[in-house]
């Protein structure tokens, strides 16, 4: 693909999410709401496919980690306890030239508005990232109640609870994947820093003088799922350790990947000490449930927390990221007389459809429908009838289909299909009968 700059990129991703149904803005019907994005027809699937993924490499293959699906409004203490309401907060400023905001982290050059290059900016003030509600009929700031700014406290408010039922001994974990939200200052870079976002989350208990193995430990595993797992490429990720920890952590490590407007955390893998069950100890005065109980020394203790953190909409973001590709007619031999292909090359693992059927001819429809209902069970299929057949390789291509199966009128006598690649628009005639087993190497 020819090199695009960031803003070419971006805005060609943009546009193409958009038109296959993959990510939209919501509420577009209204203009949009800024920070707030819909996952269409083929968007979901992708998403799907990725959150599945992740359940099972991280709860479903072991035997030591449970999963979690905790509601998305707490007890307002857990946020106090948390330190969310005191403390989570982007220091800000405003333009008094453009009337933008930003944060002050995130100026290229301190003291200077980005957008419009005045020096006028608004001494740096706070501004908390909780998103506020209220529960039940009145509404006062006794009522005042808020969406949880990430997944992982109602882990720690729920330890003990799904430690007695599951029978579990440290060092085990608790996962959850759900919807967080925080009031971002400057949402941007299309889903990457959202208003409403999906997290997949483990905090893994243990106790303190095994805590550094199991955090080396869960930063491998972490890496093998971004590149056995998820297959990107290694040179597109990075580690990038903090200096600066919390008072209370012996390590934290974020993985990063190369978007085209920069290196950007997906994933954090944080040492989190005793601090979590420590607060909700002391803000809940419920010691027993925060603590567990050594059979040797006769004593309670906090478990020391290990944690893996990650953003669904990153993942998929990352994935489209690396999958956008454009052919020229000089690089590629194209089907059809067309100059350019959009071609998402997604991991048919990930792929919204995974095989396309394809009759030449809407003739053919009732033995196409029996060729897709063969595969539908095991599969994501589509079907598609509408227009030339190199038109909807084309569609199919933009939303990453893998492989179109198209039924000619030479299948009726040869009992056989052509099953084109997307990547490499190699065609190859397979029989039917043999159709499965084919495609199950490739998938
Ligand atoms: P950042 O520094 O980018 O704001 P963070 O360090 O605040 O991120 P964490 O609080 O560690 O992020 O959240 C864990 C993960 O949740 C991140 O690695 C990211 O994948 C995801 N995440 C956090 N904030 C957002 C957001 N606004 N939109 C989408 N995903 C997010």
């Amino acid at each position: 693909m020819e090199e695009l700059s960031t803003t070419d990129f971006m805005a060609k991703l943009v546009a193409l999410c958009k038109r296959r149904g993959i990510i939209f803005q919501s509420s577009d019907l209204y203009g949009g709401i800024n920070g707030f994005w819909d996952y269409g027809p083929n968007g979901v699937p992708l998403k799907r496919a990725v959150e599945q993924a992740w359940w099972k490499n991280m709860v479903e293959d072991r035997d030591n980690v449970e999963g979690l699906d905790s509601t998305i409004i707490c007890h307002p203490e857990v946020w106090r306890a948390s330190g969310h309401i005191e403390q989570f907060s982007d220091t800000m400023t405003d333009c008094l030239e453009c009337k933008k905001r930003y944060r002050v982290d995130q100026l290229e050059q301190p003291g200077v508005c980005p957008s419009c290059g005045s020096t006028k900016l608004t001494e740096p003030r706070e501004f908390n990232l909780m998103m506020k509600t209220f529960v039940g009929p009145v509404f006062d700031e006794e009522h005042a109640a808020y969406l949880r700014a990430e997944t992982c406290q109602p882990i720690f408010v729920d330890f003990n609870l799904v430690r007695i039922a599951t029978r579990q001994k440290l060092p085990f974990g608790i996962a959850q994947t759900g919807k967080a939200f925080r009031n971002e200052i400057n949402p941007r870079f299309f889903t990457f820093r959202s208003r409403e976002f999906t997290q997949m989350e483990m905090e893994f208990f243990c106790r303190d003088s095994e805590s550094m193995e199991w955090f080396e430990y869960w930063r491998q595993e972490r890496w093998n799922f971004y590149t056995q797992t998820l297959g990107i490429p290694e040179n597109k990720l990075r580690l990038h350790w903090h200096e600066k920890l919390a008072h209370y952590a012996k390590a934290a490590v974020d993985i990063e990947f190369e978007f085209p407007f920069g290196w950007s955390e997906i994933e954090g893998i944080h040492h989190r000490g005793t601090w979590d069950m420590s607060r909700h100890c002391e803000f809940s005065r419920q010691e027993q449930d925060c603590k567990v109980f050594d059979q040797d020394t006769k004593e309670s203790f906090f478990p020391t927390v290990v944690e893996t953190s990650c953003g669904l909409d990153r993942i998929c973001l990352m994935l489209l990221c690396n999958a956008y590709d454009e052919d020229t007619a000089e690089t590629k031999k194209l089907d059809q007389d067309e100059d350019l292909r959009v071609v998402l090359r997604l991991p048919a693992r990930y792929a919204p459809v995974q095989i396309a059927v394809l009759p030449l001819s809407k003739k053919l429809e009732a033995p196409a429908i029996e060729v897709r209902k063969g595969l539908q069970q095991k599969y994501r299929t589509a079907y598609d009838d509408s227009g030339s057949i190199g038109k909807r390789y084309r569609r199919q291509d933009e939303i990453g289909t893998p492989f179109c199966v198209t039924y000619d009128f030479d299948s009726q006598q040869d009992q056989a299909v052509t099953v084109r690649d997307r990547d490499s628009m190699s065609q190859e005639r397979i029989p039917i009968s043999e159709l499965d087993a084919f495609l199950a190497t490739k998938i």
